[in-house]
């Protein structure tokens, strides 16, 4: 497996320099991309904007459809780049492209079990693929409603919930599904929907939600009984 990332990595390199060299536009478009860096969207001419997209990802044999400076590559490997441009940008560790390959090797996510995919356009948002730090330094894969999940609980306690479980954010406690209403605005892990509270957490912020707002609930309710007084 290593020497196939290896003949991958060689390959790549290869073909990026052949970008930088030959671009769509002459040598000028490889110069704007390499060079100008953060400028470039604002100095390149207008031809860099309307350049013909090449059948193949320039790192790989897969059919372009994303571009990113001034070559276009696979869903793959443009999201690879967009992967390590955020991790920097958030200060954390930034993977190889070697570990993202690896990592791509199964696109599964061991948060939900389900398919993700690389694209927003491929599907659910929530199931796209993204760049999981764990809090334990791993990294992985994991789908953005995962991600997202995983980011609201402690530590990497989130692997720990068993999927027919929730973690009530107010008491912290992790519970059944059973004790927690239904919400059909909300869905969580392609199960029932539920509210974010348990049951018992619930109960209390509506009471102190009514408490703060007496004045409110009264005029409403006044209100309510005139109605039926009249009708
Ligand atoms: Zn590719
Ligand atoms: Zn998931
Ligand atoms: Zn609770």
């Amino acid at each position: 497996m290593n020497a196939q990332v290896n003949i991958t990595h060689n390959l790549r390199r290869k073909v990026a320099s052949q970008v930088v060299n030959i671009g769509p536009d002459g040598p000028e478009s490889g110069v704007a991309g390499e060079s100008r860096g953060e400028c470039a969207r604002s100095v390149a001419p207008p031809s860099y904007q309307n350049a013909a997209r090449p059948a193949l990802c320039a790192w790989c044999v897969r059919p372009a459809t994303r571009k990113h400076g001034s070559a276009w590559f696979c869903a793959r490997h443009y999201r690879f780049q967009q992967m390590r441009a955020t991790a920097k940008r958030h200060g954390k560790s930034v993977p190889s492209y070697e570990t993202l390959e690896m990592l791509a090797q199964c696109l599964e996510c061991v948060g939900c079990g389900r398919a993700m995919h690389w694209l927003i356009a491929d599907g659910p948002r929530a199931r796209q693929v993204t760049l999981q730090h764990d809090r334990s330094g791993a990294i992985r894969f994991l789908c953005l409603g995962c991600n997202t999940s995983h980011s609201v609980h402690p530590g990497d306690e989130f692997y720990n919930i068993p999927p027919d479980h929730k973690r009530c954010p107010r008491c912290g406690d992790v519970k059944a599904c059973a004790s927690f209403f239904t919400d059909r605005t909300r869905g969580r892990r392609g199960q029932a929907p539920l509210r974010s509270l348990c049951k018992e957490c619930g109960r209390v912020s509506n009471n102190e939600h009514r408490a703060n707002n007496r004045a409110r609930f009264n005029a409403r309710q006044q209100e309510w009984r005139a109605r039926r007084k009249a009708s």
